[in-house]
């Protein structure tokens, strides 16, 4: 099985950072990084303030100072991030076709900023370690395209 791991390049689509408009819960995000972060908050100008941001990286950075909306660790943002990616990937066919084209190739987000939780981490310490989340997430939903 082929193994997708870095999301540069032709890949780079199946990346939060990348950039591809998308419509949740009534706010238009620049990306999906946008998004998720928003969905931290349940308060509208934290999110309008959120997907205002220049960049993905800012606004992460600015996700990181609201205060989190309860249960977000245990359950809400696997169900944001589902929700986020489902839009995104709706909003793009041409996107969604991609994901699809990837067939049954193994989708995992390597990083090397110590995300084990979204995705693995390949630096020296981590070597691959990781649960791959946003992996998983995207292969659900390419499942879900497929049907
Ligand atoms: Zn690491």
């Amino acid at each position: 099985v082929e193994r997708i791991d870095l999301f540069r390049g032709q890949w780079e689509f199946l990346s939060n950072f990348y950039r591809a408009p998308l419509i949740w819960e009534g706010i238009e995000y620049p990306t999906s990084e946008h998004a998720f972060n928003a969905g931290k908050t349940t308060e509208p100008f934290l999110r309008e303030w959120i997907a205002s941001a220049d960049t993905p990286r800012e606004a992460k950075r600015r996700g990181h100072l609201v205060r989190l909306r309860d249960k977000w660790d245990e359950q809400v943002r696997y169900l944001v991030m589902h929700q986020v990616l489902r839009a995104k990937f709706k909003a793009h066919p041409g996107r969604a076709k991609a994901l699809l084209d990837t067939g049954d190739a193994l989708l995992v987000e390597g990083t090397v900023w110590h995300d084990t939780h979204w995705g693995i981490c390949t630096c020296s310490k981590h070597q691959g370690e990781g649960l791959n989340h946003l992996g998983d997430m995207l292969m659900t939903l390419r499942k879900e395209l497929a049907s």
